[in-house]
Parts: C-alpha cells; sequence; structure tokens
C-alpha cells in the first residue's frame, strides 16, 4: 500500500520534508516515493501528508492510479470547463500542425 508520484510533479519540494517515513525523495525527472517505506500515513495522520500539500492536481496517485487531488479538485474548475478547455487546446494544436 503505497502512493506514487508521475510525471506531473513539479519538483517543488513541499511534499518531501512532511513525509513521517522518509519515503519521498528527489530523483530525474521527478519525486519518487518509495513503496517499501510509504505507509499513505496511516497511524501518522488523517491524510496522506504529501497529497495535503502537493499543489499540482493529479501529480499523486493511489495504487489504482487514481488521482488523490483529480482535476478541478484545487483550482475549483468545474470538470466541464477544464474538458472544453482541453478540447480548445487539441483544436488549435491541429490547425498549427496542418498548416
Ligand atoms: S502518503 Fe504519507 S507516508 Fe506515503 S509518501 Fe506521502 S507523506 Fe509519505
Ligand atoms: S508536492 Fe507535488 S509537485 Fe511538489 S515535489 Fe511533491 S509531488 Fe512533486
Amino acid at each position: 500500500m503505497a502512493l506514487e508520484i508521475n510525471d506531473l510533479c513539479v519538483n517543488c519540494w513541499a511534499c518531501e520534508p512532511l513525509c513521517p517515513n522518509k519515503a519521498i525523495f528527489a530523483a530525474s525527472p521527478h519525486f519518487e516515493i518509495d513503496p517499501d517505506k510509504c505507509t499513505e500515513c496511516l497511524g501518522d495522520h488523517a491524510a496522506p501528508q504529501c497529497a495535503e500539500i502537493c499543489p499540482i492536481e493529479g501529480a499523486i496517485v493511489d495504487e489504482l492510479g487514481d488521482a488523490l487531488n483529480p482535476p478541478g479538485s484545487l483550482t475549483g474548475i468545474p470538470l466541464q470547463l477544464l474538458a472544453e478547455a482541453a478540447g480548445a487546446q487539441a483544436g488549435t494544436a491541429a490547425k498549427v500542425s496542418s498548416s
């Protein structure tokens, strides 16, 4: 039972000092969590401290790949607007590549 950091991580260092088990370490291209040390903070805190402080939605996931801070959870941006923005970005990228 351990959390994971993925490539959305921006290497901000915020989570590293908060881990009660020193499971988080700087690595390239992004921070990592040692699965042998992470307890998901059970017994130490009511919630995983890394996910509580992480400013990036989706950067920390559980063993199923589910984000502890899913899209919109930190920014408050409604999912519909995020989907529309992603669609607009995709449309712009398609225009640029075809021109
Ligand atoms: S969930 Fe807790 S124990 Fe696991 S890496 Fe995050 S802060 Fe450390
Ligand atoms: S707080 Fe989030 S973005 Fe910052 S280093 Fe940790 S996982 Fe990466």
